[in-house]
C-alpha cells in the first residue's frame, strides 16, 4: 500500500498576488518561439547577414550546432558602440528605413532574434564596419543578453561573426526535444541549402565538426544547383518562362524529371529572396508536375517569387515559418501553370492512345496488351509481383480471340523510331516489343537469380555481387536521419551488392564505387542518389527497388539504334527470361496484333 502523502499542499485563504514574470524570464518564454533548434539560430543569422549585404556566408556547426554555430559574413557590420545595443530586446537598425521601399524587403525587422539567442546561450559578437583589420568582439553573460561579460578589440576583416555556443545548455527540457547532433546537422543543412538556391549570389559554406557539408560558388543558379546536386542534376534544367502578374512576379527552374526524391525538401521556393515554402505554394508545384512523377517522389526545382513588399509579411510567425501572403491562390495557379509548361506536356511513357470510333482506334483497341496480373497487395506502387503462381497468364485480352499464355519465339523485321522492336511470331502475329522494358526485365531477373555469395567475374553484363565499378570522386550523398539509420545497417549488404557507401557525418554518405551496370556512366550522381534512397526504404522490399533501379539503369535506352543481331538476341534473352510480360515496373513492355486484325480491317 501506498503511505498517503502527508504533505499536503497548503491551501492559501487569500489569493496569491498578481506579479510581473521577471524580465529574463519573459525573454527566456519568447525565444522559445523563435529559437527551437539549431537551426532556427542558423536561419536567424543568415537572415541578419543577407540584411547587411553579405555575398559570403560561412556557417559552422559543432556537435550539430549544440556545442556551437558560427555563421561569419561580409556584410556593412555593426558600429562597436552598437554592438551590446543589437542584442537588446527590440533593437533593429531595420525599422529607420521603412520608409525606403527597397529595405522593406529585409527578411524581418523585429529586432528579436540576437535577443533570443542570447536568452538561451552564450552569444559572442564581432564585427567590423571599415576594412582597418579591426574589430571590436563582446560576449554576453548566457541567459541574460543585457550584461556584456568580455570585451575585446580583435583582428577581422569588415563583416559580422556570431558565435552562439551551448544552445539551451541551462534549460534540459529544450535540449531534450532535441534530436542527436547528426539530425540536428541535417536540418541546419536544409536551410541552409534552401538560401543557398534562394540567394544563388552569395557563396554559402557550411561545415560540421570540420566536415564540409556545403559549398556554393556565389554565382547563378545552375551554378549552385551543381555545386548542391552534380553536373547532371544541373545540366538537366530548365528555366520556367517568367510569368508576370499585376503585384508579383515568377521564374525559376525546373530539374529534369528524371531526378526525384523521397522528400519535398527539394523543392525551393522563395518569396523576395528569402526561402518560404507555402502549403498552396509547394502543392501548386508539384501540381505542375502531374501525372509525372510516380506517387511517392518529389522533384528538384527552383521558383522565386518577387512580390511588391507590402502583399507579404512575413513577421507574422515568431520563427518566420509562416508568412502571410496576399493573392497566394492566383500565384499558386500561375506558378503550377508554368512548371507544367516548362515541362512540357509530352507524356512520361509509351502509352496506346486509342481514340474508339476511328480507324486507327479501332484497330488499337484490337491490340493485346502483354499485361501480368497485378499483385494484389502493392505496398510500393514499384513493387513487382513475378512470382505469384498465374504469373505466365494473360490478364488483359479482348473477348474474340485467344489470349496467348506466353511470349512466342519472335524473329525481329525491324526497329521502329529506335524505340520498339517489330517482331513477327510463327503465327504471323505482328509484335512490337518496347526495347528499353525488355532489357530492364531481362536484366532484372538476371540480377535477381544472382546467389547473394557468388563471386565477382562470373557474371557477363550486370555484377550484382561483388566488388562494384571504383568511382574517380566518391559522391556525396545526403539522407533524411531516418533513411540514413536504414541505410547504415545495410552497408555490408549493401557493398555485396557493389554500393560501397561510407558514413561522412550526420547523413551525409560519401559513395565510392557502384555496381557494374552497362549504361551507370551515365547521369552517375543521379542514379547513386536514388540507388541510396531506394536502399534505404524502411522496408524488406529495398532490394527489390535496388535490383530495379539496376535493371532500369543498366537496360538499353529508347533511342538507341539496335541492329538485327542485337534485336534478335534481345527478343530471344526476353523469351528465357520466363515471364514475358511486364517491365520490373509494372508498364506493358510488349503488344501484340493477331493476324485476324489485319484481316478484319483490311477486308482480306
Ligand atoms: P532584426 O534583424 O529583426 O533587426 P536582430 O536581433 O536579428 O533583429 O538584430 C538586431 C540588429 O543587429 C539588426 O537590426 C542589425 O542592425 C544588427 N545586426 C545583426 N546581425 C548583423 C550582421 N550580421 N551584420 C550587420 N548587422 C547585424
Ligand atoms: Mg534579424
Amino acid at each position: 500500500m501506498e503511505k498517503p502523502n502527508t504533505t499536503q499542499p497548503t491551501i492559501p485563504t487569500m489569493p496569491p498576488p498578481i506579479r510581473e514574470l521577471p524580465r529574463s524570464l519573459v525573454e527566456r518564454i519568447a525565444a522559445g518561439e523563435v529559437i527551437e533548434r539549431p537551426a532556427s539560430v542558423v536561419r536567424e543569422l543568415i537572415d541578419n547577414a543577407l540584411d547587411a549585404g553579405a555575398t559570403e556566408i560561412r556557417i559552422e556547426l559543432r556537435d550539430g550546432g549544440m556545442r556551437l554555430i558560427r555563421v561569419s559574413d561580409d556584410g556593412w557590420g555593426i558600429r562597436s558602440d552598437e554592438l551590446a545595443l543589437a542584442c537588446q530586446p527590440h533593437t533593429t537598425s531595420k525599422i529607420a528605413q521603412m520608409d525606403d521601399l527597397a529595405c522593406l524587403a529585409t527578411l524581418g525587422f523585429r529586432g528579436e532574434a540576437l535577443a533570443s539567442i542570447g536568452a538561451v546561450a552564450e552569444l559572442t559578437l564581432t564585427s567590423a564596419c571599415d576594412k582597418s583589420g579591426m574589430a571590436r568582439e563582446i560576449t554576453l553573460r548566457p541567459g541574460a543578453p543585457d550584461e556584456v561579460i568580455t570585451e575585446a578589440n580583435v583582428a577581422r576583416g569588415r563583416g559580422t561573426t556570431v558565435t552562439v555556443r551551448h544552445l539551451f545548455q541551462t534549460m534540459p527540457a529544450r535540449r531534450a526535444l532535441l534530436r542527436g547532433p547528426a539530425a540536428e546537422a541535417t536540418r541546419a543543412l536544409a536551410v541552409v541549402r534552401a538560401y543557398a538556391v534562394a540567394r544563388p549570389a552569395v557563396r554559402f559554406t557550411l561545415t560540421h565538426d570540420g566536415d564540409l557539408l556545403l559549398q556554393t560558388p556565389g554565382a547563378d543558379l545552375p551554378s549552385t544547383i551543381e555545386a548542391l546536386y552534380g553536373a547532371d542534376v544541373a545540366n538537366s534544367l530548365s528555366a520556367l518562362e517568367p510569368v508576370h502578374l499585376t503585384n508579383a512576379t515568377i521564374s525559376g527552374y525546373v530539374a529534369g524529371r528524371s531526378f526525384h526524391f523521397p522528400t519535398r525538401e527539394h523543392i525551393f521556393l522563395s518569396v523576395n529572396g528569402r526561402p518560404l515554402a507555402t502549403r498552396a505554394l509547394l502543392a501548386a508545384a508539384e501540381a505542375g508536375y502531374r501525372p509525372l512523377l510516380r506517387k511517392g517522389r518529389h522533384p528538384l526545382l527552383n521558383a522565386r517569387i518577387t512580390v511588391d513588399p507590402d502583399r507579404i509579411d512575413v513577421n507574422i510567425h515568431p520563427a518566420k515559418a509562416e508568412a502571410l501572403l496576399r493573392d497566394e491562390a492566383s500565384l499558386a495557379a500561375a506558378l503550377r501553370q508554368a512548371i507544367h509548361q516548362a515541362l512540357g506536356a509530352a507524356p512520361l511513357s509509351f502509352a496506346v492512345a486509342a481514340s474508339p470510333g476511328t480507324r486507327a482506334g479501332a484497330m488499337l483497341s484490337q491490340a493485346r496488351q502483354l499485361r501480368l496480373p497485378m499483385p494484389r497487395r502493392r505496398r510500393l506502387a514499384r513493387l513487382p509481383s513475378f512470382s505469384e503462381a498465374g504469373a505466365r497468364q494473360l490478364a488483359w485480352a479482348t473477348t474474340e480471340e485467344t489470349p496467348l499464355h506466353e511470349l512466342p519465339e519472335l524473329e525481329p523485321l525491324a526497329q521502329f523510331a529506335n524505340t520498339l522492336i517489330l517482331a513477327q511470331s510463327p503465327e504471323g502475329h505482328l509484335f512490337l516489343v518496347d526495347q528499353h522494358r525488355a532489357h530492364e526485365r531481362v536484366l532484372y531477373e538476371r540480377i535477381k537469380q544472382t546467389p547473394q555469395e557468388s563471386q565477382p567475374g562470373d557474371q557477363d553484363e550486370v555484377s550484382a555481387a561483388g566488388a562494384g565499378q571504383l568511382l574517380l570522386e566518391p559522391l556525396m550523398i545526403e539522407l533524411t536521419p531516418m533513411q540514413a539509420e536504414i541505410l547504415t545497417a545495410r552497408l555490408d549488404e549493401l557493398a555485396s551488392l557493389g554500393l560501397e557507401c561510407q558514413p561522412f557525418g550526420g547523413s551525409v554518405f560519401l559513395v565510392r564505387a557502384l555496381p557494374h551496370v552497362p549504361g551507370a556512366a551515365h547521369d552517375v550522381a543521379a542514379f547513386v542518389r536514388e540507388l541510396a534512397q531506394d536502399a534505404a526504404i524502411e522496408s524488406d522490399d529495398w532490394r527489390d527497388h535496388v535490383t530495379i533501379a539496376l535493371a532500369c539503369r543498366g537496360a538499353i535506352r529508347r533511342g538507341q539504334p539496335l541492329s538485327l543481331p542485337e534485336q534478335r538476341a534481345l527478343l530471344a534473352d526476353l523469351r528465357s527470361a520466363g515471364v514475358a510480360s511486364v517491365c520490373p515496373h509494372g508498364s506493358p513492355l510488349a503488344i501484340y496484333y493477331s493476324q485476324e486484325v489485319f484481316i478484319r480491317l483490311f477486308g482480306w
